[in-house]
């Protein structure tokens, strides 16, 4: 039969107040004595043995109360980060590498291209000027040449049909 430690009443309130304090350790409070166990039942054990532990019993008030402490205690223990929120990852600014020589093929195809001289392109006028006639080469309405000499109509579908026409007016 263990002997109680002093201002402990009985065993069973021996027992409670161990159990209380192995609750604490499991949570994570620092052990009051070096054992030679990691069990923290044993470890509260020996430290209320050794009255380590303070303790006092309380009224239902006083537990209430310190019920409602521990509580707020542990919602702002879960709302408090271990570690600092880590620094956001702003990625890198990659400016592209063209190489030299990726670059002077790209000005060669440039130069490859030809220049689009709009006055040569004769294309169709806008749909304000649609005729009511019929391309006789692919059926596709014909339209009013802007400009030029004398008076023409012409495929709509320039420049994949080039048929042209003039007319009487
Ligand atoms: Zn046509």
């Amino acid at each position: 039969m263990r002997v109680l430690p002093q201002g402990v009443q009985s065993t069973f309130q021996f027992i409670l107040i161990a159990a209380k304090r192995a609750e604490q350790l499991i949570a994570g409070a620092r052990p009051r004595l070096v054992t030679h166990t990691a069990k923290p039942t044993t470890t509260a054990l020996a430290e209320v043995e050794q009255n380590l532990v303070p303790w006092h019993l309380v009224t239902a008030t006083e537990f209430e109360q310190l019920r409602l402490l521990e509580i707020a205690a542990r919602e702002r223990e879960e709302h408090t980060p271990l570690f600092p929120a880590p620094a956001p990852i702003i990625p890198p600014v990659v400016e592209p590498e063209i190489a030299l020589d990726e670059d002077e093929e790209l000005d060669d195809d440039l130069e490859e291209t030809p220049d689009l001289d709009l006055d040569e392109v004769d294309g169709p006028p806008a749909e304000a000027l649609l005729t009511e006639e019929v391309c006789e080469k692919c059926g596709a309405p014909m339209v009013k040449k802007p400009d030029g000499p004398g008076n023409f109509i012409m495929c709509s579908t320039f420049p994949e049909c080039k048929y042209v026409r003039e007319i009487a007016e």
